[in-house]
């Protein structure tokens, strides 16, 4: 019935097609494979790095667990994340949280703990309200939904931050540092293990303040999943086409 009044779109050019993404965006949907950091999956060059971490996750004093995307912001991912920002879509935040399910089980970190509370990375209040809605809450949401794991607003954004866009990593890292706090009145049980959900793994500087607040304030671990990861464009080997055969539409 719903499908009659609203058929579904590709998440990507919204032509009308029963798929996530129609045959011409699959394409352009490409994985991270490794060789990559343990914790972050920043690529690395097969060829020239040993070391199981990164740079910035060896010089991080704090940080999350394991971090995981599904796909390159790159192509039709880019433009089914800008969507989901900008149109406020709440169907398509349903439709993308398979996504991230799917990456957790095909990572054996992830898969491997069990999570008590999944979490979305906040947006400052003045900034949910303009937009009407967080798209990290929608897809936190349905992901809790189809875990059956307890979801919480667990942290706030107390700071509004300036747009982290042309920044590096330690302007952004300046920039969200003290922005978070756990919201009041949030409980989690002691020694909670924490599933932070984003739209877009950037630097990872907002996860790792996330991640440092939360650990502070007792969670035992702290990792996360988005929907998309930028990347250093010289590592094409790390990359690979995702067909989406494993999604059933
Ligand atoms: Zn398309
Ligand atoms: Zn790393």
């Amino acid at each position: 019935m719903l499908d009659v009044l609203f058929p579904p779109r590709c998440a990507g050019c919204r032509t009308f097609c029963r798929q996530l993404f129609c045959d011409k965006c699959v394409y352009t949907i490409l994985k991270i494979r490794p060789p990559y950091c343990s914790i972050c999956a920043e690529p690395f060059d097969a060829l020239a790095y040993h070391d199981p971490l990164c740079r910035s996750c060896r010089e991080a004093k704090t940080n999350f667990d394991c971090a995981r995307a599904a796909w390159l912001y790159e192509g039709a991912t880019r433009a089914a994340i800008h969507r989901l920002k900008y149109d406020g879509k709440s169907a398509l935040a349903a439709r993308l949280a398979p996504v991230l399910s799917h990456t957790i089980r095909a990572d054996d970190t992830l898969n491997s703990i069990c999570f008590d509370c999944i979490a979305p990375v906040p947006l400052h209040k003045r900034r949910e309200r303009k937009r009407g809605f967080n798209q990290s809450e929608l897809l936190a949401r349905s992901l809790a939904q189809e875990l059956e794991v307890p979801f919480g607003n667990a942290l706030q954004r107390t700071r509004a931050t300036p747009p982290q866009v042309g920044l590096n990593l330690k302007e952004r890292q300046s920039n969200v540092r003290g922005a978070f706090t756990i919201t009041p009145g949030f409980t989690s049980p002691p020694n909670a293990h924490v599933l932070l959900v984003d739209d877009v793994f950037t630097t990872g500087a907002t996860l790792r303040e996330c991640a440092t607040v939360l650990k502070k304030a007792g969670a035992k671990s702290v990792c996360a999943v988005t929907i998309a990861r930028q990347s250093a464009p010289d590592f094409q080997n790390n990359f690979e086409p995702d067909d989406l055969n494993w999604l059933t539409p």
